[in-house]
C-alpha cells in the first residue's frame, strides 16, 4: 500500500439504502433517504447538527431499527439483521467518540477488532503500515494517546475486521486541522482495496476533499446529491442550512 493514489472508478454497488425512514419516538430523524455506495467509492454525508447523519449511520450498522425502507448489502436485504451479524458480513462502524477500550493497549484494541475477522487485505501489520507511528506506541494504553491517535486506532480497529463497507462518523470532531488531514490521508489506501466508505462530516470542506460523491441531509431529508465537482458552494450552503436559493440576492456572486 504505497502513497501513490490512483482513483478507483465506481464499481458494483456494495450498499443500497432505499427510502429509509428512522424515528426517535415521534421525531422523524431520517426521512425517506435513498443512497448507494459502490466499491472504491467515498460517499460523504454532510449536514448541520441534528440533520440525521449519525442516525442514518447507526441504522445502517444495525444499531437503530428503521420504521420503513430497506438496507441491502451486496444484493442481500440486511434490514432485519442484528448489528454483530452486519459486522461479520463486512460493515464496520467507527462511531463518533471512538469508543475504544481505554484500559487496553493500542495493539490490544486492534486485536479486539481482528477477533473473528473476515478474510481480507487488513491485519495488524497492515494497520501499522497505514499508521507507522503506531509501531513504537503499540504497548501504550489508548487513554494516553492524543485524540488524533485514538481516532486512528478506532479506524484501524474497524479495518482489521476487513469490512467491505466502512462507516466513519465525524472523524474530524475536536481534532486540529493538521491531524484531520493526516487521518484522511489513509482514505485512498483504504478505497484502493475496493472498500466503500460512507462518512459523516460536519466539516464540509473536508468532506468535499475526500468524497467521490456528496449527499446532503437537512432535517432528515435529502437536500442535495452530486459529485464535489458538479456542486457549487452556494448549492451546498443552501442544502446545508436550508434557506431558499432564490431568496439570496448575492447567490450568483458567491458561487
Ligand atoms: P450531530 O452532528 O449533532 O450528531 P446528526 O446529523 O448526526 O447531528 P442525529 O444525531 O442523527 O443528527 O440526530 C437527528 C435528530 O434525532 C436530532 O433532532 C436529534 O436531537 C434526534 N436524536 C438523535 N438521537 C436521539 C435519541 N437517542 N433520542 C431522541 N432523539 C434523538
Amino acid at each position: 500500500m504505497d502513497g501513490a493514489s490512483k482513483e478507483v472508478p465506481p464499481r458494483a454497488d456494495l450498499l443500497v439504502v432505499n427510502e429509509l425512514s428512522v424515528y426517535h419516538g415521534q421525531l422523524c430523524a431520517v426521512d425517506n433517504v435513498s443512497l448507494r455506495v459502490g466499491e472504491g467509492e467515498v460517499l460523504a454525508i454532510i449536514g448541520a447538527n441534528g440533520a440525521g447523519k449519525s442516525t442514518l449511520l447507526f441504522t445502517i450498522a444495525g444499531l437503530h431499527r428503521q420504521k420503513t425502507g430497506t438496507i441491502s448489502y451486496r444484493g442481500d436485504d440486511i434490514s432485519r439483521l442484528v448489528a454483530h451479524r452486519r459486522v461479520r458480513r463486512g460493515i464496520s462502524l467507527v462511531p463518533e467518540g471512538r469508543r475504544l477500550f481505554n484500559s487496553l493497549s493500542l495493539e490490544e484494541n486492534l486485536k479486539v477488532g481482528s477477533h473473528k475477522a473476515a478474510e481480507g487485505p487488513f491485519d495488524i501489520a497492515s494497520i501499522y503500515a497505514l499508521f507507522p507511528w503506531m509501531v513504537d506506541r503499540r504497548h501504550q494504553k489508548v487513554l494516553l494517546l492524543s485524540g488524533g491517535e485514538q481516532q486512528a486506532v478506532a479506524i484501524g480497529r474497524a479495518l482489521v475486521a476487513n469490512p467491505k463497507v466502512l462507516l466513519l462518523d465525524e472523524v474530524s470532531l475536536g481534532l486540529a486541522p493538521i491531524v484531520i488531514e493526516r487521518l484522511y490521508e489513509v482514505i485512498p489506501d483504504i478505497v484502493r482495496q475496493g472498500i466503500g466508505v460512507l462518512l459523516v462530516e460536519q466539516d464540509v470542506a473536508q468532506g468535499l476533499r475526500v468524497a467521490t460523491r456528496v449527499h446532503c441531509l437537512l432535517e432528515g431529508k435529502t437536500s442535495l446529491v452530486g459529485t464535489p465537482a458538479e456542486l457549487t458552494s452556494v448549492e451546498i450552503e443552501h442544502a446545508y442550512f436550508g434557506s431558499d436559493l432564490h431568496d439570496t440576492p448575492s447567490a450568483s456572486e458567491t458561487s
